[in-house]
């Protein structure tokens, strides 16, 4: 073969897979997104799905390559089946506040229900939706099962209510770009332009983090100005409650910095303004705290003077799955984490299967585990997921361990690009 023929055959294989990727998506789906919104109900040890309702929404802003494949990450995932033959045309892993609940005490006495949506790009032809939860790391129950007809008359298709939205940074078309809408959350009316001046700061703080910064080009940010009865967050520990945009508060499940909304459905209702990725609610006020969900949502306080590193952790959860890797002296979280199974999280191990963590990437004559003095390498150090004991981590200190860390570790830039990459190539 001639040097100009070999590189033509390279032109033609590159064409045939990259259109073959075109076709896979524009075979089965339209441009719009499918929106399934359902309420997981249960309690610490049952769980079921009900469905709420589904939607048609203008915009799908996620990846288009991939679709049957995923990272294997969240404590629940979903598949989208052709009706017809059973193939998988889409997957995808998420977490949820419910699962968290399970764990507290009130699950053990109460029966509750938790609102939860997921997106996949609008089918065009009759599919079966699966959720399942996971059980371990390759295994899953299957916890609903729906047929879906792309011409169900009663899918709905509402136009959001008006809400102005500025772009904050627009580098590449929302389906090579990891687009995130960023919601205002206790701004009042008069506070559009405070919001929009801490959306840019919530989005220069998040590009000035690796990975993210070797990848701004592929990161659009919009800014959506939802406006609040009242200005600031409810803080229930103060008796204090307040009328805002998507009813965020502290003090979620008792812990007086965890702060979170319940209200998904309303958040989506606002997100559907731009085609989107991922979510951040930013909260206007100046009391430290957050939360971070994977595939899901963070939210993070626009004014406290930690919130460059809170928002950057937060988004480490709810973008790429990454665990806490700090703990209690005390292991004062019970039912976290199972050691003798390991978590799918990638930036944490019970050992149980290191293999499929950063075990390839130790350097040679690594202590397991690894003691402090070498905390400038990775490793495998005691302490992570809450857990003091049985659970590790695998840097000394990082982004998701402490305020203080200048970045996040090796091993969690490495699961950020490995997202960014998974959600932006073909
Ligand atoms: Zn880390």
């Amino acid at each position: 073969m001639s040097k100009q023929t070999f590189i033509l055959f390279l032109f033609l294989i590159y064409c045939s897979s990259s259109s073959s990727f075109a076709q896979q998506y524009s075979t089965y789906f339209t441009d719009n997104a499918c929106r399934v919104d359902f309420h997981f109900c249960g309690n610490a040890t049952q769980t079921a799905v009900f469905l709420d309702k589904v939607k048609r929404e203008s915009f799908w802003g996620g990846r288009r390559a991939h679709l049957s494949s995923d990272l294997n990450l969240g404590d629940f995932r979903f598949r989208v089946l052709d009706s017809i033959s059973g193939n998988q045309l889409y997957i995808d892993g998420f977490c949820a506040l419910y699962h968290e609940w399970q764990t507290t005490a009130e699950a053990k006495i109460t029966n509750k229900s938790f609102e939860q949506t997921i997106q996949f790009p609008f089918p065009k032809k009759g599919v079966t939706l699966i959720i399942e939860k996971r059980l371990d790391l390759d295994h899953w129950q299957q916890l609903f099962s729906y047929k879906l007809s792309p011409t169900d008359k009663l899918i709905q298709y509402i136009k959001p209510k008006a809400v102005p939205v500025k772009i904050i940074t627009k580098t590449a078309s929302p389906d090579k770009a990891i687009d995130i809408a960023v919601i205002a959350e206790g701004y009042s009316v008069n506070e559009k332009q405070k919001f929009y001046k801490d959306a840019k700061r919530l989005a220069e703080n998040l590009l000035s983090y690796e990975p993210f910064t070797k990848y701004k080009k592929r990161i659009n940010i919009y800014a959506i100005a939802a406006i609040s009865e009242q200005s600031g967050i409810s803080m229930p520990q103060d008796d204090d409650w307040k009328n805002t945009a998507v009813g965020s508060h502290f003090f979620t499940f008792y812990e007086p910095r965890y702060l979170t909304t319940t209200n998904i459905f309303k958040l989506h209702d606002l997100a559907a303004l731009v085609p989107y990725d991922a979510i951040y609610v930013l909260a206007n006020t100046k009391t430290y705290g957050g939360g971070g969900i994977f595939n899901n949502y963070a939210l993070t306080a626009a004014d406290n003077k930690l919130s460059t590193q809170v928002t950057v952790h937060e988004f480490g959860h709810s973008f790429a799955g990454l665990a806490d890797e700090y703990f209690y002296d005390k292991d004062v979280l019970d039912n976290t984490y199972d050691i003798k199974k390991e978590p799918w999280e990638p930036n944490i191990t019970s050992l149980v299967q290191f293999d499929r963590k950063w075990n390839a990437q130790l350097p040679a004559g690594t202590q397991i585990p690894t003691s402090i003095a070498d905390s400038t390498k990775i490793g495998v150090f005691e302490g992570g997921g809450y857990l003091k004991k049985g659970m590790y981590r695998p840097y000394f200190d990082c982004r998701m361990r402490t305020n203080k860390a200048p970045a996040f570790c090796p091993v969690c830039q490495q699961a950020i690009e490995k997202m960014i990459l998974f959600l932006t190539e073909k």
